[in-house]
């Protein structure tokens, strides 16, 4: 009997399903492939990083890279090369400088993109440690937290409390003899106050933002390069041969180990204490560090830092957090080139790469076909990305993105996630151009280019499904439908079923619905379908302007439906206005009319307004009483006492007013609650009446 389901699935590819997704992404001969192609452009990165300190891609791009290739080893380890960078520290010591052994090596650190990583990390180390140990900590242990500041690693050493030599960290063995550029940074002391026999502290040089900014300024007036980051630009300016350079360009030092102590007087049991000690010795060093005693703690201090990291004077790009005793870190010891006693907790990258597995086509409202992207599923901001719009084929092409590309996602807070780049680098000659069909993907017929018009992009060339009665138009346009008619209960997958099932064609239909039509089908109890029934019908009545967004009329949006049934006040109003009627309103103009005096003149929409009319939808017809702030445009600042933001917007609204953003000539009343801003003084000289609360409320009541 042949395998079904799961079953038939071959175990490699089920494997491949559940590292990737559903969509296993490559077979195991495109996967060596792959690797061989990470490895190229993460060499070339990284020279360009670390030799030149120059980079050509941002370190989130660059950690995406590192990350699948990781991945892929842990999954392939046949094909992975244990030689290959991920395995060492990065840097090569350049030629121009003395070449310096470091006594004791310099390490890389291990990275936790996510709080499950930390964790993983926790339970990984307290598993490591023997069980005596385990015993004594009781299962928990104290770790020391504080910045992981980017700039360049340095190692200082101090014979009988002089500074004899600093150098950078290289390959970790051999670093540059960079001392007399480091003699330059005033936080570097030449001599310590309570002098050790010998010292080995390890910190990093910095350049403070303001200063990355001043040094770009000048170099672009220069017509020289500019630095792509602070880390860069320290680098660059230690790894140069002139101390005096070194000195104008304003580095600091902050130190956060003892990589050696030779002393009668001290001795270290923590890294907490290490600390201490180099703030008694003279060092500069960061503030912001604490002991966490437990998980939660440690988290704490994680998301604290994360709400002052956009204001900190130097760059940051996450957490070290180090286990603090320290029999416990020689317990624990080195792997490879990190620590196994510590890790960096990295912030959400806003960036991150992927490789485009498809292009597909979604068919609009309008019929207008909209590219969408779909990717291997990729971690960006937080949250997980599997496909993003490409808006047109002009962004296609503006792009250069082919189906198999491996591309530069972007999702910077709220906003939808986004193609930014290409590396067309990584390309290996199976990528597919794409092109819009020819016909429409959901009911095959012919596909249109034309101009569409636009109020924010102007006229731009667009493909559109001709079939004026094609499904997937029908569809968008009843969802569409249902949200303006605020039926939450009806979401899309119930719309879709609905469909299937031949209960409705469209959205009119849906009032005409009873709840044995639906308690009927499977999946919907007696209850839902009382509801869903209830709810259609409860929501008949509806404000004039909701009802105009729910036809779908192009360029008929909320706003502009609020300006029709201000001046109309009724439907048939509406309906039966000329297109001079329509284009004198203000914030109306041709474009609108036009369309407005089209949607109305053609037959299907006429069909479609009156079946809704005859199964009694009934569009408010606002009363003369609810006009008293008709014409009146209100701009709001400042917090009111007794009433939201939005009650104050929806309280002009009901009323007829307008509310606006900014202030201006025409602009009736400003409405100014506590610490109002610029909004204020724009009212004071322009001469625009203010109100305060207690007078705004008055004149709403
Ligand atoms: P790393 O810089 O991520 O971590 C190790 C380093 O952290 C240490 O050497 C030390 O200099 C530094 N550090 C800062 N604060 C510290 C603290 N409080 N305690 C301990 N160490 C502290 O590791 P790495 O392997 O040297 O470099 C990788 C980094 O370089 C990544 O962020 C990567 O994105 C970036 N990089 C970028 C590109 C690019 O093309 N953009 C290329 C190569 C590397």
């Amino acid at each position: 009997m042949p395998r079904r389901g799961i079953f038939a699935i071959p175990p490699h590819q089920l494997f491949l399903m559940l590292v990737w997704g559903y969509n296993p992404p490559m077979s195991i001969g495109d996967a060596k492939k792959r690797m061989e192609v990470l490895r190229k452009e993460i060499t070339a990165h990284a020279e360009a990083y670390y030799v030149h300190d120059k980079p050509t891609v941002s370190d989130d791009v660059y950690d995406a890279l590192m990350r699948e290739l990781r991945e892929l080893d842990k999954h392939y380890p046949d094909f992975a090369d244990p030689n290959f960078i991920i395995y060492r520290v990065g840097g090569k010591p350049l030629d121009k400088f003395v070449k310096v052994e470091h006594a004791k090596r310099m390490l890389s650190l291990n990275d936790a993109f996510s709080k499950e990583e930390v964790e993983k990390w926790q339970e990984r180390i307290i598993k490591l440690l023997t069980p005596r140990r385990q015993g004594l900590l009781g299962g928990e242990i104290s770790y020391f937290c504080e910045l992981k500041m980017d700039g360049l690693a340095v190692s200082l050493i101090y014979e009988n409390g002089i500074f004899i030599r600093g150098a950078t960290r290289g390959d970790g063995f051999i670093g540059e003899d960079i001392t007399e550029n480091l003699k330059t940074i005033p936080t570097i002391p030449l001599v310590l106050k309570n002098a050790p026999v010998y010292l080995e502290v390890r910190g990093e040089a910095l350049m403070a933002r303001d200063m990355l900014k001043k040094l770009n300024k000048q170099n672009e007036k220069e017509g020289k390069p500019l630095f792509a980051n602070t880390r860069n630009a320290a680098a660059g300016s230690l790894r140069q041969l002139d101390p005096a350079l070194a000195r104008s360009r304003g580095l600091t030092f902050i130190a956060y180990d003892v990589a050696d102590l030779k002393a009668n007087n001290y001795k270290l049991e923590a890294h907490s204490q290490k600390h201490s000690l180099l703030r008694m010795l003279g060092f500069t060093l960061d503030t912001h560090e604490t002991v966490a005693t437990n998980t939660k703690e440690l988290f704490i201090f994680i998301d604290s830092i994360e709400k002052i990291r956009e204001k900190y004077p130097f760059g940051t790009d996450g957490v070290v957090v180090s286990v603090d005793n320290l029999e416990l870190e020689d317990e624990l010891g080195v792997v490879g080139k990190a620590p196994r006693w510590a890790i960096a907790y990295k912030y959400p990258a806003e960036k991150a790469t992927t490789i485009v597995t498809n292009i597909t086509v979604n068919v609009g409202r309008t019929g207008v076909l909209t590219p969408l992207a779909h990717f291997h599923p990729t971690l960006v901001a937080g949250s997980t990305v599997s496909k993003s719009t490409l808006h047109n084929m002009d962004q296609i092409e503006r792009l250069g993105i082919r189906i198999g590309d491996t591309v530069v996602i972007q999702k910077a807070g709220d906003v939808i996630p986004e193609v930014v780049e290409v590396l067309i680098s990584m390309r290996t000659g199976k990528e597919k151009k794409f092109s819009m069909p020819k016909q429409c993907p959901v009911c095959g017929a012919i596909v249109e280019k034309r101009e569409a018009e636009s109020k924010k992009e102007g006229t731009s060339v667009a493909f559109y499904c001709t079939n004026p009665s094609c499904p997937a138009k029908n569809r968008r346009g009843m969802q569409h439908f249902v949200n303006a008619f605020e039926i939450y209960e009806v979401g899309p997958k119930i719309l879709d079923r609905l469909q299937e099932e031949g209960l409705i064609t469209d959205a009119a239909d849906l009032f005409t619905l009873e709840e044995a039509d639906l308690s009927g089908l499977e999946r919907f109890g007696e209850k839902s379908a009382k509801n869903i029934i209830e709810s259609i019908q409860s929501r008949k009545k509806l404000p004039l302007w909701r009802f105009l967004v729910s036809l779908g009329i192009l360029h008929v949006g909320e706003e502009t439906a609020k300006d029709l049934a201000n001046h109309f006040g009724t439907f048939k109003n509406i309906q039966s206005a000329s297109f001079e009627a329509l284009e004198v309103i203000p914030n109306i103009g041709p474009i609108v009319a036009k369309s407005l005096t089209e949607f109305f003149k053609n037959k299907s929409s006429q069909l479609f307004v009156q079946k809704l009319l005859d199964v009694g939808v009934d569009p408010y017809k606002l009363e003369a009483k609810n006009y008293k702030l008709s014409g009146k445009t209100f701009v709001l600042t400042g917090t009111m006492e007794g009433m939201s933001r939005n009650d104050a917007k929806a309280k002009i609204e009901s009323l007829g007013g307008k509310v606006s953003g900014s202030v201006s000539k025409q602009t009736s009343y400003v409405v100014a609650g506590n610490d109002p801003g610029s909004k204020y003084d724009n009212a004071q000289s322009l001469g625009v009446p203010i109100l305060d609360e207690k007078e705004f409320l008055k004149l709403v009541q």
